[in-house]
């Protein structure tokens, strides 16, 4: 078997130089190296911000969307939105695992890929089913996880489908867990989809009774959805990119304290001067949205002085795997919303 770099760089095609997630092309070939393992892919969870801009772009035709999902992946051996830059992960059944693999992983585990689609060398040989209102794709094909990829076993108390929708979006409640400390003012904007309650739900435990948590849903269904599972301390629903209303409501609601930690779990472009208006100077912007610009936050927290604390939402975080599959096992609620609209 060939040698492999631990972080997949013998796989980029072009640019010469860069490692696999920002590459535009690599080597999709399904013969690993000695370092890599092989997984036959069931089913692509893509990206939430990806797939609404796919969707959009086939004007919501699934044999549209199925055309360009192959496009992707047949020009850049991988599943990387050209226009969001974004990804998604997978999960399947190890095939193969190269002899010098350094991990517990052998033939006929299941796993979640936990590295995002944007940087995994996949085939894609058939497309079986397209799931619109859950960004999932069922296909026929096979991907690679570099030595340095994380996973996750598929745990065995719940649904695999299930264990996917949530883990897509782990970095989110895992941070949440580690940036909010009790007795903190929480906004969660984006907070009835699904990372949102998944943060909500994260955010009311560790903030605690002394602490104040806010839904901010974008339309009355996912206010209500919230709303059902009781996950916050307050609830409403307006148009995130309309920073001076979201401003304004949360003045109202603070009593013009605003919030320790905002949380941004959109999927649209233009929320993040809301964000940034809601935060107390010293507080944390935590922007878990991929449609979130760097230059937009960066110079707009500039243009109105506000000395806020930015972090990038890091798909990542140490236990995120564990964390977000702890809040279904916990919340029944939660649980049975997630089985009903995500499994
Ligand atoms: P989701 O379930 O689709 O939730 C997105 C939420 O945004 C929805 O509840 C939606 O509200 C709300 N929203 C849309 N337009 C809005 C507006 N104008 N004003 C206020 N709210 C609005 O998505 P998700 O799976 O939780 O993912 C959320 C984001 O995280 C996406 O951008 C995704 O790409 C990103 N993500 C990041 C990572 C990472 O590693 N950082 C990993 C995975 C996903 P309604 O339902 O009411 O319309």
């Amino acid at each position: 078997m060939k040698k492999g770099c631990p972080y997949g760089t013998h796989r980029v095609i072009s640019p010469k130089g860069v490692l696999p997630q920002p590459a535009d092309v690599i080597d999709n070939t399904m013969e690993i190296y000695d370092n890599e393992v092989l997984i036959d892919v069931k089913t692509l969870n893509i990206d939430s911000a990806s797939f609404t801009e796919i969707e959009k772009r086939a004007g919501g035709d699934v044999e549209e969307i199925k055309k360009i999902m192959l496009g992707i992946v047949e020009k850049a051996g991988k599943h990387k939105n050209p226009w969001t830059g974004s990804g998604g992960m997978l999960i399947g059944t190890v095939k193969e695992v190269g002899e010098n693999y350094k991990g517990d992983l052998k033939p006929g585990d299941e796993i979640a890929t936990l590295v995002s689609l944007s940087l995994t060398p996949l085939v894609i040989e058939e497309i079986l089913d397209v799931r619109p209102d859950i960004d999932q794709v069922d296909i026929k094909g096979q991907a690679i996880l570099f030595q340095s990829g994380i996973y996750a076993k598929l745990p065995k108390d719940m649904p695999a489908g299930l264990a996917l929708s949530a883990l897509d979006v782990a970095g989110a409640p895992a941070q949440t867990a580690k940036l909010v400390k009790p007795g903190d003012r929480v906004l969660v904007i984006g907070g009835g989809g699904k990372s949102g309650l998944l943060c909500l739900y994260e955010a009311k435990k560790r903030a605690g009774v002394t602490g104040q948590v806010i839904c901010a849903a974008g339309s009355q269904k996912s206010e209500d959805r919230a709303k059902s599972l009781d996950l916050a301390d307050e609830y409403f629903h307006i148009d995130a990119t309309d920073a001076v209303a979201m401003y304004n409501k949360i003045v109202e609601l603070t009593d013009g304290e605003l919030c320790d930690v905002v949380i941004n779990c959109v999927n649209i472009e233009n929320t993040e001067m809301a964000s940034i208006l809601c935060c107390k100077d010293d507080g944390i912007v935590y922007f878990f949205s991929m449609a979130t610009s760097f230059t937009k936050a960066a110079l707009g927290a500039e243009g109105v002085g506000k000395d806020v604390n930015m972090v990038v939402g890091n798909g990542y975080t140490k236990g995120h795997a564990e964390i977000t599959l702890q809040c279904l096992r916990e919340h029944e609620g939660l649980k049975k919303l997630f089985q009903e609209m995500y499994a």
